[in-house]
């Protein structure tokens, strides 16, 4: 399979290339060429499969002339291995109409991890064999940072520095980062916003002094792999409820647009899928853009929802690029035209094509309250309040009632337990896996705001390119 770009100007890569790469040279994402799909006799046969057996089925497509069956299904099988519940992500039954899809029994309690563990593996394997390193830089408001050094801490040929801001990042979040001690991981805490660490790595991807030494990697959503990777649920929690002759609706809570696009790659591999609903917090730029058309970015509002506290919605454009004829030069003009005023129009083509597949809903602090309460006192599960703003935009999305609704549960509760606790009084324990967290010694550099002192650190710490 070809990787082009949602700009149009990029080389077009393979799945190895476009893995390393992450972003596209031209400043857009990559894409498959086009969509593999399959009939619905073979979605069929893909029922009862063990998780990573469907994650290789699933994939394969997309991997062809990078890995063979055999080779994704070892890591497939190395990944998933690695999670503490062997159905790897398990639905939970709420009620007649509404379920769970537990995405968070990967290392780090988040359903981060089903994409960044596989992940972790591509680069190992990829660099493996053209002998080059990577460094990874990120930035990190939670969730994303831990998941990625558990996936590639004591990997070989990768260096992984995670900027994250200091004081800000919530207890169990920072030191699932700082106490992984894998010589090849360094944490900082910088003196600054999430917005001042993200600024400074944007910086560094264009400051030719360091990327003339480094090969400077991703690890965010913008990485096709890691979209990819998630496709694999939707398939394993449809087939559950009876596709492909059952069609099932999917609430998402959302906040970069990767995990909910994953499920539109699903339908168009040919999954049925009755609905997308993307759930959003206060920050609902894209709940705005999917009933109005209108994406125009506004200042982020703190909630008890850091993980989706966004008002810039990266992977969207992979969406709208697909719903407009794939023209790659339109797109580099429509965004250009975002990027210089922060607003955007949908083409009637993008509204249009949205609608037919997605929904969206806004939920505030008193609806995700009330979510967390609805799941503790009528179902007897205790729900994070990132799960809590899809359950709330599965129940008001007035769907009929034969038409059942999976909510992703994407972390687990134990690690926002005061948002929890505050809506059931119950505060949730954190499983035992790692319930030694708060013993283990933590390292972490701690550095000024200022550019220079990252790159200076992160160039007198990383391993220059091959
Ligand atoms: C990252 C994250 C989200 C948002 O997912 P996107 O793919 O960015 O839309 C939602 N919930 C949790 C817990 C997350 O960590």
């Amino acid at each position: 399979m070809d990787y082009i770009s949602t700009r149009g100007a990029a080389p077009a890569l393979d799945f190895a290339g476009a893995t390393l790469a992450g972003l596209a040279s031209d400043g857009g994402l990559y894409v498959p060429r086009e969509w593999p799909r399959f009939s619905a006799a073979e979605i069929a046969a893909m029922a009862g499969l063990p998780y990573a057996e469907l994650a290789a089925k699933v994939m394969l497509p997309f991997v062809e002339g990078s890995l063979t069956y055999e080779r994704l299904l070892d890591l497939t099988r190395e990944a998933y291995g690695r999670f503490s519940h062997t159905s790897v992500t398990p639905l939970v039954q709420l009620d007649q109409q509404h379920w769970l899809l537990e995405l968070f029994h990967g290392p780090t309690l988040a359903f981060k991890d089903v994409a960044l563990q596989l992940l972790g593996l591509l680069f190992e394997e990829f660099l493996g064999r053209t002998g080059e390193n990577l460094t990874i830089v990120g930035a990190t408001s939670g969730d994303t940072g831990s998941a990625a050094i558990d996936a590639v801490a004591g990997r070989d040929r990768v260096d992984i520095f995670m900027l994250h801001p200091k004081g800000r990042v919530s207890d169990v979040q920072r030191r699932q980062m700082t106490t992984v001690l894998a010589p090849n991981v360094y944490n900082i805490a910088i003196d600054g916003s999430f917005d001042d660490a993200q600024a400074m790595v944007k910086r560094m991807f264009n400051d030719t002094a360091m990327t003339g030494r480094f090969n400077i990697g991703a690890v965010n959503s913008i990485n096709w792999a890691r979209l990819m990777a998630q496709v694999v649920y939707y398939f394993a929690a449809a087939l559950q409820l009876g596709a492909p002759a059952r069609k099932v609706a999917f609430s998402v809570p959302t906040g970069n647009f990767g995990d909910v696009f994953a499920g539109y790659v699903a339908a168009q591999m040919g999954l049925p899928i009755e609905r997308l609903i993307v759930a959003t917090n206060v920050n609902d730029i894209l709940h705005r853009a999917l009933s109005t058309g209108d994406y125009s970015q506004s200042t982020v509002t703190p909630t008890v929802a850091p993980s989706m506290d966004i008002q810039v919605s990266s992977n969207f454009e992979r969406l709208l690029f697909d719903l407009a004829g794939r023209d790659g030069v339109a797109m580099a003009e429509q965004m250009r035209g975002f990027e210089t005023t922060k607003s955007m129009q949908l083409t009637n083509a993008q509204r249009e094509g949205a609608a037919s597949l997605f929904t969206s809903a806004r939920a505030d602090a008193g609806d995700m309250a009330g979510a967390i309460r609805w799941a503790w006192e009528k179902c007897g599960e205790l729900i994070d309040p990132h799960t809590a703003c899809g359950l709330y935009a599965a129940r008001v999305s007035g769907l009929p009632a034969q038409v059942p609704i999976v909510t992703l549960a994407t972390a687990h509760p134990a690690k926002f337990p005061e948002a929890v606790e505050r809506a059931t009084g119950q505060r949730p324990h954190l499983p035992s896996r790692v319930g030694d967290l708060f013993e283990r010694e933590e390292k972490c550099a701690d550095l000024p705001g200022d550019y220079d002192a990252i790159a200076d650190y992160v160039a007198a710490n990383a391993v220059p390119k091959g």
